[in-house]
């Protein structure tokens, strides 16, 4: 292991760190937002460079503001909607402009009302969103992908089994938001009314968010924009398997909450589950997160712990987890392990779970065991592969 890697990183060595992961993935760049056309797509574009598409056809910075009203708080995908512009400029923005959706080649809805997208990108590609409905209240959250498969292998995880294939863009993570919100008709009513079904995100498709971390971001900004969609960052989970380097940095420009898939008490264990553990251990881990800006006793830190049975789920592990946690605003989330064709592992049984969630309730921290949903459209945590990978 390079020697930065065995303290706390300083700031050189993480900016080093992120500029390799960058230089790694760049090879699974997205491809760009111009239709065959030649017309641009709109979304996943910042403000500024809104501005700077307006001003190469010779429109006014004020225009901006119109549109982004209209594309993100409106929902509108059509120019001659946006009924503060003129007709002959809405005739000239949509001969060089579209405001684009992923397209939505399936949707099943599970019996728990869960709802799984299957969506399908210009280039064919296609990633899964879930929509989760929370049962005591009508609202719920989105579990958006950030990338199509993911390199990291992680043993319990189908998405892991699917070669990365490429980085979602800015474009198609916001896309994924805006098309479900889309099929439940969540855009503020005429009246105003804020949507509350689709307002809470959590990051925890597929794919590593921080492996992808400038369109994640992008993506962010653009969502928590108030005068567009306008989601509080409180309202963001993050989930990440551990990348460090960009932990620090989604912190500082984020500050969205943290979730953090754990899984393992020991290096030689999470070694196993999480290959990525082999990089950035769990001491470094455990060290990253109690820095972490955004956390505070209101804002925990989840740590996201599977139970798999008689791997990770003794009495021993429940101890050694309240120690690692205990000088860190945290709570833990239990996930009962979703099977998946050919997996290797069982759950961990349910007076297992119930012990475990236990000793760590009382140490005083939080344990949810997190009730699995969607499980009868594979849509459940750990379970989302796109149908055409499945059926190869
Ligand atoms: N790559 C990121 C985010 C996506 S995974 C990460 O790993 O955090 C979202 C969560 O589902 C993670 O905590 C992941 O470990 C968990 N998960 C993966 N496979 C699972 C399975 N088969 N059953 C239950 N949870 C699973
Ligand atoms: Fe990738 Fe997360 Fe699955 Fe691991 S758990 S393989 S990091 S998606």
């Amino acid at each position: 292991m390079p020697s930065s890697f065995s303290h706390s990183f300083s700031l050189p060595d993480s900016f080093k760190e992120e500029n390799r992961i960058r230089a790694k993935t760049a090879l699974f760049a997205p491809p760009t937002a111009i239709l065959p056309d030649g017309r641009q797509d709109l979304i996943g574009l910042t403000r500024e460079e809104i501005t700077q598409h307006l001003s190469s056809i010779g429109e006014k910075p004020f225009r901006t503001k119109q549109l982004w009203h209209w594309i993100y708080h409106q929902g509108v995908t059509d120019f001659t909607k946006m009924n503060n512009i003129s007709r002959p400029l809405q005739q000239k923005l949509s001969e060089r402009f579209v405001i684009g959706r992923p397209e939505i080649s399936v949707t099943q809805t599970s019996r728990d009302g869960t709802r799984k997208f299957l969506f399908r990108f210009r280039d064919r590609q296609e990633a899964e969103s879930v929509y989760i409905p929370d049962k005591r209240e009508d609202r719920g959250a989105v579990c958006i992908s950030s990338q199509i498969g993911c390199t990291l292998s992680c043993t319990f995880c189908h998405t892991g089994t699917q070669k990365l294939v490429r980085n979602l863009s800015a474009a198609e993570i916001v896309g994924q938001f805006m098309a479900a919100r889309d099929s439940y008709a969540e855009w503020p009513s005429p009246k105003g009314e804020t949507p509350r079904l689709l307002s809470t995100i959590v990051l925890m498709g597929m794919g590593e968010p921080l492996y992808n971390y400038d369109n994640v971001a992008k993506a962010m900004h653009i969502v928590m924009d108030g005068e567009g969609i306008g989601i509080s960052r409180r309202r963001i989970t993050l989930s990440t398997s551990g990348v460090i380097p960009f932990m620090d940095r989604c912190g500082r420009e984020l500050g969205v909450n943290l979730a953090i898939s754990l899984h393992a008490v020991r290096n030689d264990l999470r070694d196993e589950l999480v290959p990525l553990n082999k990089k950035y251990p769990i001491e470094e881990l455990i060290a990253a997160c109690r820095r972490y800006p955004a956390a505070s006793n209101s804002r925990r830190i989840t740590f996201e712990y599977i139970m798999l049975h008689q791997i990770n789920d003794s009495d021993a592990d429940a101890r050694e987890l309240v120690r690692l946690i205990s000088s860190i605003p945290a709570k833990v989330n239990l996930i009962p392990f979703n099977p998946w064709p050919k997996s290797l592992y069982k759950p961990s049984t349910r007076e297992r779970q119930n012990r475990f969630a236990e000793i760590i309730m009382a140490a005083g921290f939080a344990s949810p065991i997190r009730t699995p949903r969607g499980r009868d459209i594979l849509a459940a945590c750990g379970q989302l592969k796109t149908a055409s990978e499945r059926t190869r």
